[in-house]
Order: C-alpha cells, then structure tokens, then sequence
C-alpha cells in the first residue's frame, strides 16, 4: 500500500483534483480553486485541515515557500514553526481531547508524500480507533466531515492565538 491517508468517501472529495501546481502553494495563495481548508496562518507558515483525514483534527502545518526537505528551511521558519506547532497542539488537545498525537514529515514518494512540497502531518490518536485492516478495506467510518473539522479548529485556533490569525 503506498499511501496511509485513504480518501474518506464524501462526495466532494471525490470530484478531480484542482487543476493548480502545487495544491500546497494554491492554498498559501488562497486559490479559489482549491478547498478551503485553511485553519489558521502565520508570517511563514499555514495550517490547514486534511481533506483526506486519517482522524479526527488530522492538520497539516506548511511553510508557504514551496520547498521539499526540512533542511531548506530557514531559522525563522524552524523557529516559527515550533511556536505554531506548539499552539496546533494547543487547540488539538482543547478541540478533541486526543489520547495521543503522531507528528511527522513524509519526505519523497517512497516514504508516503504524494505532495512534493513539505509538510507536516499532526495526527490526532484516539484511545478507539479502528484497526488497521479496517482501514485497509475502507469499512472505516469518518468521524467527521473535513468541513466540520475546519470550522472546529478555526473556532479554538481564534480563541488560543493571541492577536488571530
Ligand atoms: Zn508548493
């Protein structure tokens, strides 16, 4: 299996794929053809909700310069991006309560990146997830819509961010 993230079942997942280059840089430059699953933004970085969500508050935190390793950051971005993914935490944990996170880069197809430009992924672990073979079969249930997740996160990241995003 190449990819970890299945696609959930909605139907507005499954219409094409926007017709952008890089569908990280769109949403950095609020496309309108991309979704809008942005949740909250900082000088170099975004946040945005997964529209392929592995669970429930799955977030993906990216630097808006399209880059592909995590040794092409700047010491502002790492900085920066210490400080937000500390605040994603924040409203994860105020959000949904999770029992555990995983947090991590796929750098390069082989290990899972089906998009080239970096990001991190902030998966949200519950205590009563389903198994792994449910997933692989696709009997997994959603949870929750990508659209409700977003409004969820916007709502605490509002409400932990001093000055918004
Ligand atoms: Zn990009």
């Amino acid at each position: 299996m190449r990819q970890l993230y299945i696609p959930s079942k909605m139907s507005y997942v499954k219409g094409k794929r926007p017709q952008v280059d890089c569908i990280l840089c769109a949403v950095c430059h609020k496309d309108r053809k991309v979704t809008k699953l942005e949740v909250h933004r900082t000088k170099h970085w975004v946040v945005s909700a997964n529209l392929h969500p592995y669970t429930a508050g799955h977030m993906l935190l990216f630097p808006c310069r399209h880059i592909a390793d995590v040794r092409q950051l700047l010491e502002n971005e790492v900085s920066e991006m210490i400080a937000v993914q500390k605040l994603c935490l924040d409203v994860l944990d105020a959000a949904y309560k999770p029992a555990g996170y995983n947090i991590g880069f796929n750098i390069g197809r082989p290990a899972g990146a089906s998009i080239e430009h970096l990001h991190l992924h902030i998966v949200p672990r519950y205590p009563n997830e389903a198994g792994f073979l449910d997933i692989l079969s696709e009997t997994r249930s959603i949870v929750e819509s990508p659209k409700q997740t977003v409004k969820t996160l916007r709502a605490h990241f509002k409400k932990l961010s001093k000055g918004g995003s």
